[in-house]
């Protein structure tokens, strides 16, 4: 198994004796880990608390960007829409996983499988309902103050 690999599910598999849940990441840049994370859903009130969102916050933080094009993810487990996202939008070009959601759902860990098929579905028939509130007349519109600032 790739080094990378093998930290993230090292780290994982400690995270679970220390009471967590089993994930771990590191991002890696030209063959060096910059930051490592664990799921820390056990020790603190914060949903976000995944693997590799820590580790990818930790990185931003440290270097002072948002752009992480040039960094790769090593997931012990296949990310969840929320980490996924969070590397789209970091520019990330590359990850890769050892566990899959499938596998994660069939541990007992399902919440990631059962948000990307929700995903799959109309906005309409979705578990979580999402209705837009459109702006009133005269209303200050953030988003036209943003397009014209550009
Ligand atoms: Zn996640």
């Amino acid at each position: 198994m790739d080094k990378f690999m093998k930290r993230a599910v090292e780290l994982a598999a400690a995270n679970v004796r220390n009471g967590g849940q089993p994930f771990g990441a590191v991002l890696v840049k030209e063959n060096e880990i910059v930051a490592e994370g664990v799921n820390e859903l056990h020790n603190t009130y914060d949903i976000s608390g995944h693997a590799e969102m820590l580790a990818i916050r930790k990185a931003q933080s440290e270097l002072q960007t948002h752009d992480l094009s040039d960094y790769t993810i090593y997931a012990s487990g296949e990310p969840c829409p929320m980490c996924l996202a969070a590397m789209y939008l970091s520019g990330m070009k590359q990850g890769y996983y050892c566990a899959s959601v499938e596998t994660a759902a069939e541990t007992g860990l399902g919440a990631s499988q059962a948000i990307y098929a929700d995903f799959k579905k109309p906005k309409s028939e979705r578990k979580l309902s999402m209705k837009q509130i459109p702006l009133e007349e005269g209303q200050e519109n953030p988003m036209e103050i943003w397009q014209n600032k550009q």
